[in-house]
């Protein structure tokens, strides 16, 4: 390790010489401002002469217990003489100083780390230097006093009210009413101060290397030493905790370490002709573009951000007398950064007496909308072509463009928090119950349906509700993926409400506040919050330019140059949600779940099937499914006429038809009280008893998926019949319906071929009845490894797979989906026993078991097609190894997800493309 290289120099020096060593790929090496320093040198804008100082110098310096790894401090020292050199200055000198300031610069730009120390060198002989070169002994005692509480605060932690107590006494002794008034005898002698402050608050025991005068440590003189220790707490800040919280919330390794940039300072307030501002070469807000941002004349560093005066706009900086031809020079530099980078950048620059210099640029941060606006236009200059603009569109930013949102300008606090389920933001009053819910949406209220879980019972009042908010459940619960499914902002497992649905109550944990129904909460389901009162929403936009986009994303996806195309459909189960996708842009419908089709005023019919002993009820109430079912797929098939809708038979156990047998005893009790009648309580507890006769102890494990189709077989016989007649009568009125059947929860190869021989039956029967030929391919639901480890035998009788990455990834982890992710899955992230949700994002395990049976698939049915359409469809990343890694043909989401899914697709594409 000892021979790799450390110190990375850059910048111009006083005659204009360039000097780089590094350019703007070595974002890993220099972190990210120490490699756009570089590159900006490199490309011939003038930088200040400095150099960086590896990550890789950190991560060895932190790993060994704050140890200077071998030679290292030898090669900084090299190099600081060697900027001395190329400055013609020296630091600490007494007539014309170097002064340096000391960034850091992680290879991801993030909070936590430590601030910019600015005019490092300063000491009692240089800041006489300073005067000498300025004639200006006020700056240069204010930038020395700025420098021992900078270093103080920012390097050795001394507090920094310490610091503006002691300036406000200051201007309270010389009676002024602001800073600026201070003379420059005032501030050499809150120098002194500053400097006791600094002795009396240091641990002279934690800096061995500090001179100590009566006990107490002095501050540093030596330029030197104030380097070191400058660099020292840069390194040691990359551990602090802010800084490990914030890397363990974005997935940030700790062992990319941070580097230093030390660099000479330029002042940009040096009086009238000089100046600092930060700029976008375009908006960043809307993306037009215009040279977007300000300036301060005779300031430095973070006064254009601190906000302590009106700053200019950038625009007017080339008509500001005296800073014309840097004003000119700074757009030259726009364009050639735009050029080279080939996106919009942010820039921070000073202009010391007439002069430009450069202090840093990366590639700029950007709204959604701007982001799209940016892409496209970049586009129509030339500047980059389609491909790149898809690629560089991040797809999980698009859903702030389909859902309101809380408005981002606008304060608000907390009232509790919970998991970020369904994206968008809702404000409505607090129901406790689904009827609750109709009945004041009825009066034209909005609502949030407040529950402890959802269930399907549940569906009307969460159509009714503007939001949904649950106690309980995880990302995968009933309400998430409903709620995601219908575009409603949901956020689960808010665990600190204590719900009393009964008493139509909350009561929040930590909390005074009691909410009850009719109180007005706001949700935010993208961030995962819950506030009290109304909070103000900024709408959602559908702009052309994510049009455009996507349908540039569409001809790479689709695409068949290289490897096959990747389709993108859509989970729906209604004619409205189909409507939607297709605007949306789905091509089919992946999955239709047959059971939402059951609830609602046909809860009664299916009860009645599922209770009845009495075969002629029973009859009855299949015929009258039968009808209802019919009427559904008509509408389905001929919205998607001529697009494939995989329906798939009924899935979820029985007893999500039926009451909550808690519910029904309390009815019964209630009732008994009451003094009802015999004969009804006797129904009543019959029916108690069967549904109880129902229940099992793991329902997710129990008899659901094909296992219904072989206890109750008229159920899927009814279904089947249902699909096929209602496409045999579309086909005759010249529709063009393409139905497939899918057989859900599948282990075992004799389930299938069973149920397909009885699915085949009904279709040729109704073929014959109808007078009508239909072609109605069968598929496999796969979503047990067993079924993912027999797939090749499997498909000697499936038409297609599609994969439940919901259940498999459950039953490939042994994990309840429906529990997990409230009990146990944050803390296995936190103690990084996961890196991902795998009901998220999906697991390389799950991924590899989808892989191996579509390589088993299609190594005995060429002619198979494979999907997907587990909520992994609609996730960025999952999507791309489901394409590139599984070789799935689609992908199935919810509609709101679709447009996502197509960007996700295409960028998927290119990677492939790229690799290939
Ligand atoms: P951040 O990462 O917070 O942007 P920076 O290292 O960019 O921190 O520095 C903070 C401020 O100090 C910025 O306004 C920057 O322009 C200014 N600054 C940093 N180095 C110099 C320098 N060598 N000369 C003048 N100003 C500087
Ligand atoms: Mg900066
Ligand atoms: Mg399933």
């Amino acid at each position: 390790m000892s021979d790799c290289k450390r110190v990375y120099r850059f910048g111009t020096d006083a005659q204009g010489t360039r000097v780089t060593e590094g350019d703007k790929s070595m974002n890993f090496v220099l972190g990210g401002k120490g490699a756009n320093l570089a590159e900006m040198s490199r490309i011939g804008l003038p930088v200040p002469g400095g150099f960086t100082i590896t990550c890789q110098t950190c991560v060895e310096y932190s790993g060994a217990g704050n140890v200077w790894p071998e030679g290292a401090l030898d090669e900084i020292v090299a190099a600081e003489a060697d900027l001395e050199a190329r400055c013609g200055k020296k630091l600490g000198d007494a007539s014309d100083p170097l002064l340096v300031s000391v960034r850091s610069g992680a290879p991801f730009s993030m909070p936590g780390m430590m601030d910019t120390v600015l005019n490092l060198g300063l000491n009692d002989d240089s800041v006489q230097g300073l005067i000498a070169q300025t004639q200006n002994p006020r700056f240069a005692w204010d930038s020395y006093r700025r420098f021992i509480q900078m270093f103080s605060n920012v390097v050795m932690g001394v507090d920094a009210d310490l610091f503006e107590n002691a300036l406000t006494q200051a201007r309270l002794v010389a009676g002024v009413r602001v800073d600026s008034e201070l003379s420059a005898e005032d501030l050499q002698e809150l120098v002194e101060t500053f400097k006791g402050i600094f002795s009396e608050n240091v641990d002279a025991a934690l800096y061995p290397e500090l001179e100590v005068a009566d006990g107490k440590p002095v501050f540093p003189h030596d330029p030197e030493l104030q380097l070191r220790l400058a660099i020292q707490a840069v390194f040691g800040s990359w551990m602090n905790e802010r800084a490990c919280i914030y890397r363990k919330q974005h997935g940030i390794s700790d062992d990319l370490g941070t580097a230093v940039n030390v660099q000479a300072m330029a002042f940009g307030n040096k009086g009238e002709t000089s100046a600092t501002g930060v700029a976008f070469t375009r908006n960043p807000a809307d993306g037009t573009k215009e040279f977007y941002g300000d300036f301060l004349v005779n300031a430095q560093g973070e006064d254009v951000v601190a906000g302590i005066r009106n700053t200019e706009p950038i625009a007017d900086l080339k008509t500001t007398p005296g800073l014309e031809s840097a004003g000119e020079e700074l757009e030259r530099v726009f364009l050639t950064l735009e050029d080279h980078y080939r996106d919009m950048c942010d820039i921070e620059f000073t202009i010391e007496q007439g002069k430009l210099w450069m202090l840093q640029t990366r590639v700029g941060k950007r709204t959604a909308t701007a982001a799209l606006r940016i892409a496209i236009e970049m586009v129509e200059e030339g500047l980059i072509t389609r491909e790149e603009a898809v690629s560089r569109i991040d797809p999980a930013q698009l859903d702030q463009l389909l859902h309101p949102q809380f408005d981002a300008s606008k304060k608000y606090e907390a009232l509790a928090s919970g998991l970020n389920a369904s994206p968008g933001a809702a404000v409505g009053e607090v129901v406790f119950s689904s009827d609750d819910a109709v009945a004041r949406a009825n009066e034209g209220h909005k609502v949030i349906l407040v529950r402890w879980e959802t269930n399907p019972d549940d569906l009307k009042g969460m159509v009714a509700a503007e939001g949904i908010l649950t106690s309980h459940g995880g990302k995968t619960s009933h309400a998430a993926v409903i709620a995601r499914g219908m575009g409603t902002p949901c956020v689960c497992g808010v665990e600190r409400f204590h719900i009393d649905a009964a008493e139509k109550v909350v009561r929040i944990e930590g909390s005074e506040r009691v909410l009850h129904e009719g109180d007005v909460i706001s949700i935010d389901g993208t961030q995962g919050i819950v506030v009290d009162g109304a909070v103000d929403l900024a709408s959602a936009e559908l702009t052309g330019d994510l049009d455009t986009i996507l349908s540039w994303a569409d001809e790479i996806r689709l695409d068949e140059t290289c490897g096959h195309a990747n389709h993108v459909r859509v989970n729906a189960d209604n004619p409205e949600d189909a409507e939607l996708a297709l605007e949306f842009g789905a091509e089919a419908i992946g999955l239709c779940r047959t059971e939402h089709m059951f609830l609602g005023d046909r809860k009664n019919i299916i009860q009645s099937f599922i209770l009845s002993d009495d075969e002629t009820v029973k009859q009855q109430a299949l015929a009258d499914l039968l009808k209802v079912q019919t009427e559904d797929f008509l509408a389905m098939f001929k919205t998607m006429s001529g697009r494939d809708v995989v329906v798939r038979l009924l899935d979820p156990p029985l007893h999500e038809f039926l009451d909550d047998p808690r519910e029904l005893e309390v009815a019964i009790t209630k009732k008994e009280a009451a003094g009802a009648n015999e004969e009804e309580l006797a129904a009543l507890r019959t029916r108690l008893r069967r549904i109880d006769g129902m229940v099992e102890s793991n329902p997710m494990l129990g008899l659901r998926g094909v296992r219904l189709s072989v206890v109750f077989s008229d159920l899927p016989l009814m279904q089947v019949r249902a699909v096929a007649t209602a496409a045999a009568r579309l086909i005759k009125e010249g529709v063009d319906p393409r139905p497939e059947i899918m057989v859900p929860l599948v282990s075992i190869t004799a389930e299938h071929v069973q149920i397909r021989e009885v699915i085949e039956r009904v279709i040729a029967e109704v073929s014959d009845e109808e007078g009508v030929e239909l072609n109605i391919p069968v598929g496999t639901m796969l979503e047990l490894p067993r079924a993912c480890m027999v797939a090749d035998e499997i498909a000697h009788y499936a038409d297609f797979f599609c994969f439940g990455t919901n259940d498999l990834t459950q039953t490939t982890f042994g994990f309840s989906r429906d529990d997990a992710e409230a009990k146990f899955i944050p803390l296995y992230m936190h103690k990084k026993i996961l890196k991902d949700n795998p009901f998220e994002t999906i697991d390389t395990a799950v991924l590899e078991l989808v892989r191996m049976a579509v390589e088993k698939g299609r190594a005995t049915n060429p002619d198979m097609h494979f999907g997907v359409c587990g909520e992994h469809g609609g996730d960025p990343k999952s999507i791309k190894g489901l394409f590139n890694v599984a070789d799935v043909d689609y992908v199935s989401c919810s509609p709101y997800r679709v447009p996502l899914a197509r960007l996700a697709a295409a960028q998927a594409k290119l990677e492939a493309k790229r690799s290939a």
